[in-house]
């Protein structure tokens, strides 16, 4: 009889350093998550497993890129179903789900880099410090495992601008790999704290990406105050969302700008919290 092999999480990294150094590998790829999977996850996933022969996929509730302890503490968690859907997209990986002590010395503290302020701006300005908890976590990761690649979803187009600023900065090896956006079937960017929305607010929500739609429609034609008006009352007719940003900002700085220029590449970033849940998304304009 074949005996059934038994997969299983590792909760110290240096345990999937020995396995690691044991089997060998051309190209090691990491996936770092915060869990509760979707499908945005599973499709870095599946682009790590197609790149690299070795895939790793954390899974950490990093507490220092939390400046809202109930944000924290209600953050969605669910790794034994995480543990089998990674299985089900690609049964080799290797799946790490460390305790806090694997990371940080207690207390939990964020390091701090210079970033040359692209932490600062949009999501940073209103999440302040989350950006230096997300870098720190993520130097932590490439110095543990020393992968190739590492993916990121461009959900968190900001995150990946910063991740691309700490590699250059503190002369990293990793190479980074993007996704677009996986959204439901109504456009809602996925995730995980879509959960944690009422099967309403979760249809309703649509509005988030729709009139990020329109302000891509409007771009060539109106004036960025008249784009930031529409969204302004848009939000505002709608009670049960709250519009916390938006901003339209250059594609490689993030930098705000005031006026259209064919020669620029621009994004519209947006955050809606919707029943105390906030929500973010962003799009191509050009
Ligand atoms: P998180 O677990 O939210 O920290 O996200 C882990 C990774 O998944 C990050 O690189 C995110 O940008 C990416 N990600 C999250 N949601 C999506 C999505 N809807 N589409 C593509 N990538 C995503």
């Amino acid at each position: 009889m074949i005996k059934k092999l038994k997969l299983r999480n590792f909760n110290h990294s240096s345990e999937i350093l020995k396995l690691l150094k044991t089997t060998g590998y051309e190209n090691l790829g990491l996936v770092p998550t915060m869990g509760s999977l979707h499908k945005g996850h599973l499709k870095l996933i599946e682009k790590c497993s197609l790149n690299c022969d070795k895939t790793i996929v954390s899974i950490f509730v990093n507490p220092t890129q939390f400046s809202n302890k109930i944000d924290f503490a209600n953050y969605p968690q669910s790794i034994r179903k995480d543990v089998e859907t990674i299985r089900k997209t690609n049964p080799s990986a290797i799946i790490y789900t460390p305790s806090e002590s694997d990371l940080y010395t207690a207390p939990a503290k964020a390091e701090i880099f210079d970033l040359d302020g692209v932490d600062k701006l949009i999501e940073g300005k209103h999440r302040k410090g989350h950006f230096q908890g997300v870098a720190t976590i993520v130097k932590r990761l490439f110095e543990k495992f020393s992968p190739d690649y590492a993916f990121f979803g461009e959900k968190d187009y900001q995150q990946i601008l910063v991740i691309k600023k700490l590699i250059k900065k503190y002369k990293l090896k990793v190479k980074i790999e993007t996704i677009p956006t996986v959204r439901e079937k109504n456009g809602l960017a996925m995730s995980s704290r879509n959960i944690l929305l009422d099967k309403e607010s979760r249809f309703d929500a649509k509005i988030i990406y729709e009139s990020l739609c329109i302000v891509k429609r409007m771009v060539t034609k109106s004036g960025f105050d008249k784009i930031k008006d529409f969204i302004n009352k848009l939000f505002l007719f709608n009670e049960h969302f709250n519009l916390e940003y938006f901003y339209i900002a250059e594609s490689c700085s993030l930098k705000e700008l005031e006026s259209f220029n064919p020669k620029i590449k621009i994004r519209a970033f947006i955050c809606v919290k919707v029943q105390g849940v906030r929500l973010i998304d962003n799009i191509a304009l050009n």
